[in-house]
């Protein structure tokens, strides 16, 4: 078996959710007392956060860079970033290691694809909802991507870090996210992107009709069969 190699704490809430969704995929796959060889490195995410909020990506990209080469050294034969945001700054987390780091976007439009979506919307950050750097990879796959209204964008980026970076888990933000996702649907969304790896802990399949692609789930998913099969 392969040693997955995780960069979390972005935040703790969803990283345990990566630990956990591995071992039970290993576990299914392999049965008996089978868990998953892997090595977290978990950050102090303040820090990140302090320096998504004053624009300093190439500081938050060394700090992760830092990580992964710790990885690395320890024996990590790939690398999973758990969080999709600070896939903005994976050129950076890549220079130093030799090591692949598995992609959540190429993973997420891989799953997309399986499921024959062509039209697909994208909740997150607002950094990965309105910037390019997460959107292109789905577009390369030849998906057609759509992000809510502005003031939705708002709603969500701030229920990201005020409520579930923080385990706070609310009814009503759980209201507004179904409403924004039916909105969405409306809209000619075939199925809807959990493109931030907390949102899985508000709103859940059984929540909504609309079809749901949790990317903590996919890009577990992806790590764990990648250890097991190559
Ligand atoms: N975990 C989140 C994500 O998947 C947001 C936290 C962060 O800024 O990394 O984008």
């Amino acid at each position: 078996m392969k040693t997955i190699g995780l960069i979390g704490g972005m935040s703790w809430e969803s990283t345990v959710n990566y630990y956990k969704h591995i071992n039970e995929i290993v576990k299914q796959q392999l049965g008996g007392f089978h868990s998953a060889k892997c090595i977290l490195y978990s950050v102090d995410f303040q820090e990140i956060e302090e320096c998504q909020s004053r624009g300093d990506w190439d500081k938050s990209g060394e700090i992760l860079a830092a990580a992964a080469l710790s990885l690395e050294q320890a024996g990590a034969d790939y690398i999973v970033i758990c969080t999709n945001t600070m896939h903005k700054v994976i050129d950076i987390i890549q220079r130093d290691i030799t090591i692949p780091i598995l992609h959540i976007a190429e993973a997420t439009a891989e799953a997309l694809l399986k499921h024959n979506i062509k039209k697909v919307a994208l909740l997150g950050t607002k950094y990965t909802m309105q910037q390019d750097f997460y959107k292109s990879k789905l577009t390369e796959a030849a998906l057609e991507v759509i992000i809510p209204e502005a003031d939705d964008i708002e709603m969500i980026n701030f229920t990201i870090y005020q409520e579930l970076c923080l385990g706070i888990i609310s009814e009503k933000s759980r209201k507004e996210f179904l409403r924004i996702i039916d909105s969405l649907a409306l809209l000619g969304a075939e199925g809807v992107i959990l493109g931030c790896t907390e949102i899985g802990l508000l709103v859940r399949q059984e929540d909504t009709f609309v079809p749901l692609f949790d990317t903590t789930l996919i890009h577990a998913t992806q790590a764990a069969m990648i250890a097991i099969v190559g």
